[in-house]
């Protein structure tokens, strides 16, 4: 009986990593073909065409869609004049020993948690970070420090508002959504978090 659950959540795993595939393919093909349009148009078109109905697989394929349109943008901008968001929900919350100012939470490294490894690949990429408490701190970050493009690792809900907001100062974004959500102790998948890291610098 436990064999069979863990099978079909296998499946059900698989045929998402399939759908997320074919979402992305689809947009680049699409957004290739197409000029001026918005994130939602896009993704409305994407949804259209893959029968996309499941919350999730809707807001990965808003948010996808906002990285695609944004992508060349962003690769413009030297990775020196990148920040990358981290949001502290990533955080142990019963180990950590970062101390906090009004920059957020400086990550010790203490290795408790996901973000020691995002913090030390956009070290030795020239990207700084932050670690914030959210969608306003982002905001605040941002106007403080004032990159040229931003990485934001976030919620779909922070993803949404950072995106939007930073888009609207002209900044070129790319986001990563958490793939296990909430207050504390929340996932990310690091395979996409250093893929992004690693778009590369097309400014020279
Ligand atoms: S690795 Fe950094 S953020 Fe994670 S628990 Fe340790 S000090 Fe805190």
């Amino acid at each position: 009986m436990l064999n069979r659950h863990k099978v079909a959540e296998e499946t059900e795993q698989a045929h998402t990593i399939d759908m997320r595939v074919k979402i992305r393919q689809l947009l680049e093909s699409f957004e290739a073909t197409e000029t001026m349009l918005t994130p939602q148009e896009l993704a409305d078109k994407v949804k259209l065409e893959l029968e996309i109905d499941d919350e999730d697989l809707s807001n990965f394929t808003y948010i996808e869609a906002g990285n695609v349109l944004n992508q060349s943008a962003y690769e413009y901008v030297k990775k020196e004049d990148r920040i990358v968001l981290i949001p502290h929900c990533l955080r142990n919350a019963e180990k950590c020993i970062a101390p906090i100012d009004d920059e957020g939470y400086h990550c010790e490294k203490c290795g408790a948690c996901i973000i020691a490894e995002i913090t030390q690949a956009a070290e030795d990429r020239g990207i700084k970070w932050y670690m914030v408490g959210g969608g306003s701190h982002a905001i605040n970050i941002v106007k403080n420090a004032r990159p040229r493009a931003v990485f934001g690792i976030a919620c779909y809900d922070d993803a949404k508002l950072g995106v939007e907001k930073v888009g609207e100062y002209g900044i070129p974004t790319q986001a990563v959504l958490l793939s296990k959500a909430g207050c504390v102790n929340t996932e990310v998948e690091i395979d996409k978090v250093i893929a992004t890291l690693d778009l590369p610098d097309s400014s020279d």
